[in-house]
């Protein structure tokens, strides 16, 4: 799933482009992606709106529209947001959910394979709600160790999962959780509010280095993922354990280690950098 590097990669290709320009009008090929819309209704509400800006809150991109609405787009596993200045290929074409050709030439085109992403329309009130319910962005000033040392206090979940609890702090999702633990060194099964403040302190730093890396390099390159331009990322190659299980760790030479049971997600860790003695299973704490 594109986690915040992605979708701030793509933010800032389709910014430039895509500011004062205006929808000629509005295409979907199918409704499963629309949450709390109608087809009728996002079609008419963006089919000639102009995009004010072009913003990231959490893992979405946001469309700011003249009429005081917002396009939010959540790319899914297989979605991208692109502007295209040609004509589509017959591929593209046909994973074309949402199509909005501009007044003066171009398409931004959302398109998504397996349609898991998903798109809102919201008016002001429905957006700051929206807003209020996600936890802050970790790249700015007011996600702090402290902040993030209190959000841990508030829950006994795995710290893994704490970090990837969009209501803590949004956008970091299971590539990202698994290299930030990696690199602060923290076992990924231990109770968030057991942490203590030096590893609070040092997971935040880790947490901004590793997004501010993969953002400087585009975002990471997985199936499906496209740059607003169209490109892949570039963030492979940096990868310290995501899907690298079994292969030796790039700091102590142990073969790594992968689970699934401190979520749904595969866990990737190393047993001695990452202070583990045991099983997440033996160091279940709720
Ligand atoms: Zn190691």
């Amino acid at each position: 799933m594109p986690e915040l590097p992605e979708v701030e990669t793509i933010v800032r290709d389709l910014r430039p482009v895509l500011t004062g320009r205006r929808f000629a009008s509005a295409r979907l090929s199918h409704d499963d992606v629309l949450r709390g819309v109608t087809r009728p209704a996002l079609i008419r509400g963006l089919a000639g709106a102009r995009v004010q800006d072009v913003t990231r809150r959490a893992k979405h991109a946001v469309l700011r529209l003249d009429r005081g609405t917002r396009l939010v787009v959540q790319p899914g596993m297989t979605g991208s947001l692109v502007v295209y200045h040609r004509a589509l290929t017959r591929e593209e074409s046909k994973y074309g959910v949402l199509r909005l050709p501009l007044s003066d030439g171009g398409e931004l085109v959302y398109r998504d394979v397996r349609r898991l992403g998903t798109l809102l329309l919201l008016d002001e009130r429905a957006w700051v709600r929206y807003d209020r319910a996600l936890g802050p962005e970790p790249l700015s000033p007011d996600f702090t160790p402290p902040r993030l040392a209190e959000a841990f206090r508030g829950t006994r979940q795995y710290v893994k999962k704490a970090l990837m609890d969009q209501r803590l702090v949004v956008g970091v999702g299971n590539i990202y959780a698994n290299e930030a633990l990696f690199a602060a060194g923290i076992d990924p099964s231990r109770a968030a509010n057991t942490l203590p403040a030096a590893d609070v302190a040092r997971l935040h730093r880790e947490v901004q280095r590793i997004l501010n890396a993969a953002i400087a390099s585009n975002g990471t390159t997985f199936r499906d993922y496209r740059t607003g331009t169209g490109e892949r990322g570039n963030f492979q190659l940096e990868l310290m354990v995501y899907e690298r299980e079994g292969e030796p760790c790039r700091q102590c030479g142990t073969p790594l280690a992968g689970t699934h049971s401190i979520d749904a997600r595969i866990t990737v860790f190393c047993w001695r950098c990452q202070g583990r003695k045991d099983g997440p299973t033996d160091r279940r704490t709720d």
